[in-house]
């Protein structure tokens, strides 16, 4: 099969991409290694005033009724025992909601996705990419003018494009029923990272990440946040973010990464809805003969670069701004 781009992966990134392209007339197919409709993305679901303002500006208003979204009427910051409570500057939705979401209004527009598809490997100087069909067992080949890697952090298009793996930390996750109303965070400054319970609706998130431990300790230091927030340890599942240190957007001349797998994600807080929008909408415009999507994407990536070098020191803040009482720092 031979199309003018070639996405593989069906998340956020993907799935805004396909849309765009699709309604500029171009030849777009999506390859998902999951099931499309029935993938569970691991996520708190946390859309800041960037990713509101992507979805917006791309699909309207409507957008906000038709995700649900939950807004969440405070935000608690705990750290070294101190607790501040703010006025809570985000909404949430449930993740599987979005995903399906934003996949619906990418076949609205005829898009095709084949899902199950396990990408085997990548002929640069052919521009073909081989696969499994994990349903059939069947070898397929697929031709591309553009390839678009958006399969998410440990990109298995940006490691056979580059040789290289990506770097990424493992974040812990589950879902239990709602107790909160609030957003609730509880950061470490030696740990560099933080546990987090996010509502969206009847059920609420739970999760960990850090810059610092490994599972074993994320594990240990989530049990006792779900202890202080008088909730059961849920089943966890793990999933890889990107450190947001290796930043790629572009492994040759027709192959492009976005979102997660391009590495944009905050250093911070692992927050990458909105650069997968962001990147998507750039990309998009690139490919359709506007600015270059490395220039434009120029000043994203060295604000992420920079927040990087700074990690340390924005730990440490935010731990100084809690128990003084003040508001952390927030990552958009
Ligand atoms: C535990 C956790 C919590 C998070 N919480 C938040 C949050 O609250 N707010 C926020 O903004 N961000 C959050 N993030 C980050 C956010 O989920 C990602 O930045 C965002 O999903 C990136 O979108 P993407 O399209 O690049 O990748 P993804 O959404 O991961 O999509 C990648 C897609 O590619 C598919 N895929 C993977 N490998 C292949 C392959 N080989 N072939 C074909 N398809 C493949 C996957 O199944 C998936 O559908 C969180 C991440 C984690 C892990």
């Amino acid at each position: 099969m031979d199309v003018d781009c070639l996405v593989i992966g069906g998340g956020v990134a993907g799935c805004a991409l396909g849309w765009r392209l699709r309604r500029a007339g171009m030849r777009v197919l999506v390859l998902e290694l999951r099931d499309a409709w029935g993938k569970q993305k691991l996520c708190g679901g946390i859309l800041g005033v960037s990713s509101l303002s992507e979805l917006v500006a791309s699909f309207g208003r409507g957008a906000f009724g038709e995700l649900a979204l939950v807004r969440p009427p405070h935000h608690r910051f705990r750290c070294l025992g101190k607790e501040t409570v703010s006025r809570c500057t985000y909404a949430t939705v449930l993740r599987k909601r979005l995903d399906d979401w934003l996949l619906a209004r990418y076949v609205e527009t005829g898009g095709e996705v084949r899902d199950r598809m396990r990408v085997l490997a990548l002929d640069q100087r052919a521009r073909v990419v081989s696969c499994r069909d994990l349903r059939t067992g069947a070898r397929c080949e697929f031709s591309y003018g553009t390839l678009v890697g958006a399969d998410g952090a440990l990109s298995v298009v940006r490691r056979l494009a580059t040789g290289e793996p990506q770097s990424a930390v493992m974040a812990l996750e589950g879902m239990v029923r709602c107790t909160c109303e609030d957003i609730v965070f509880a950061y470490d400054p030696k740990k560099r990272g933080y546990c987090w319970y996010i509502p969206s609706g009847v059920d609420a998130n739970v999760g960990c990440m850090s810059y610092g431990d490994d599972a074993t300790q994320c594990r240990a230091w989530l049990s006792s946040f779900c202890e202080d927030m008088g909730i059961a340890l849920p089943v966890l599942r793990g999933a890889p973010i990107p450190t947001g240190e290796d930043i790629l957007l572009r492994a040759d001349e027709h192959i492009f990464l976005a979102g997660d797998a391009a590495g944009l994600a905050s250093p911070i807080d692992g927050g990458g809805i909105h650069f997968a929008l962001a990147s998507a909408r750039m990309l998009a415009a690139s490919l359709l003969g506007e600015d270059p999507y490395e220039e434009a994407m120029q000043p994203v990536v060295e604000k992420l670069a920079d927040k990087a070098a700074k990690r340390d020191e924005i730990y440490l803040l935010n731990s100084l701004l809690i128990a003084g009482s003040g508001k952390a720092l927030e990552s958009e």
